[in-house]
């Protein structure tokens, strides 16, 4: 009982601290907190994103397909010990989901991914991105789909899932959204750090949590959807420059749960 009180107060409370001039809620007095995440499981997120996150002291999170991790598993077990969150995003990639029965697609895409994640990697966070942003499982209108997605990911054991879009969020409000979080993919319309930009500074305004999402990075010719390295590490330096505490999801999550409900 009291703990339950303790939990709805503490709700209040953060809910409150969501506004304009609340106190800091970040560690080491940061005005916002940074989630640097990678998907699809690709071979520069092990050759490049790794290496330069790990050069500035910072861990983040990979989003993997099975497809695509499974001719680096090696390389990916070096990542996954070496602190990054390696997290599922289904073993095919699908973006349309209406041609599947949900209960099938959770286990068949996801449970079964994570099965084998669970092997490679040992304990990861089970965090899910939705590939291509798509919820659309099951009959009903788009909330009844969310709905039911959300559910079946908690079913299955996942603690929160990203999306690709919204805002960035204050505690309280992360933690309510926790199985469709706001992110945003900031160079997948123009190789280009400014939105990046404009975005970490719209979190530092309102002490909240960016999560940026990337796909390829690469120094050659850039296909729709990539990031040149350039770039990359123009955004990274930028996080760097400012005072952001710069953590991968689990660990923010971790943060953001409210505190009677920690273990
Ligand atoms: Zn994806």
């Amino acid at each position: 009982m009291l703990l339950g009180r303790r939990a709805f107060i503490e709700g209040l409370g953060a809910t409150a601290a969501s506004g304009a001039g609340a106190s800091r809620p970040w560690p080491n007095g940061a005005h916002g907190a940074v989630s640097l995440t990678y998907d699809d499981g690709l071979t520069s997120h092990l050759d490049v994103a790794a290496p330069a996150l790990e050069a500035r002291g910072w861990r983040g999170n990979f989003f993997l397909t099975l497809e695509n991790m499974a001719d680096r598993v090696g390389d990916w077990k070096k990542v996954a010990a070496s602190g990054h969150e390696l997290c599922n995003h289904t073993i095919h990639h699908r973006c349309d989901l209406r041609p599947f029965n949900p209960d099938r697609y959770i286990h068949n895409e996801i449970v079964e991914a994570q099965t084998v994640f669970d092997a490679q990697f040992g304990k990861q966070p089970r965090i899910f991105a939705y590939p291509c942003g798509a919820t659309n499982l099951g009959l009903g209108n788009a909330n009844q789909e969310l709905h039911r997605y959300t559910t079946l990911l908690s079913h299955a054991g996942f603690m929160a899932a990203r999306t690709s879009d919204g805002d960035p969020m204050s505690p309280a409000y992360a933690w309510r959204k926790r199985m469709a979080l706001n992110a945003t993919a900031p160079t997948y319309e123009k190789d280009s750090p400014v939105e990046a930009l404009d975005y970490l500074e719209l979190a530092l305004r309102r002490g909240a949590w960016a999560i940026l999402v990337f796909h390829t990075l690469t120094p050659g010719k850039l296909d729709p959807g990539d990031t040149s390295i350039d770039t990359h590490e123009a955004i990274l330096d930028a996080i760097a420059q400012r005072p952001f505490w710069v953590a991968p999801m689990g660990e923010v999550l971790e943060h953001v749960r409210p505190r009677a409900l920690r273990i």
